[in-house]
């Protein structure tokens, strides 16, 4: 993905305040290997439930404020993240919840998916089985992207849709 200023970050967020997106923790941007990332995800240290992921759309750096659920999927199941598709450990895979932008959103509207708890689906898709006959990891981590990013883009026009 292309890079993202504090700025951008701070200005992106859709279903947020002002006054919230004030708030949100910053990442450490320092060491983000931007090529290798199709969002940019982060949990907040101070308010655990929360967590944060902004992205362009189009030409539009696009936020989002998370919550995770505090109850965890049953232990000891594998459990897959639906942005990703990758299947792990059911406890590091959380159902995380956003607020519906505007009006919507303020009247306690939100949108639930299960995705991996740690937001790092650009590293999950980046770890690929090793090759053979069938399969050319190339093109398998090609797919995962066109994936990842489709269906997050998805879910964010499920939180601005206003209807
Ligand atoms: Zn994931």
């Amino acid at each position: 993905m292309k890079q993202l200023t504090p700025d951008d970050i701070r200005e992106s967020f859709v279903n947020a305040s002002k006054g919230e997106a004030g708030r949100v923790p910053m990442p450490g941007l320092h060491d983000v290997l931007w090529e290798q990332r199709e969002y940019l995800g982060w949990r907040d240290q101070q308010s655990p439930q929360r967590g944060y992921l902004v992205h362009w759309v189009d030409e539009r750096p696009v936020g989002l404020v998370l919550r995770a659920s505090e109850f965890s999927l049953r232990p000891g199941i594998a459990a897959m993240c639906s942005w990703c598709r990758i299947t792990r450990r059911s406890d590091e895979i959380s159902l995380f919840s956003a607020p519906r932008a505007g009006q919507s959103g303020r009247d306690g509207n939100t949108i639930g998916t299960y995705v991996c708890d740690d937001l790092a689906c650009s590293h999950m898709i980046r770890i690929l089985p090793p090759a053979h006959d069938l399969l050319n990891p190339e093109e398998l981590l090609a797919t995962r992207i066109e994936g990842l990013v489709t269906r997050v883009r998805a879910f964010t026009a499920d939180v601005m849709k206003t209807a």
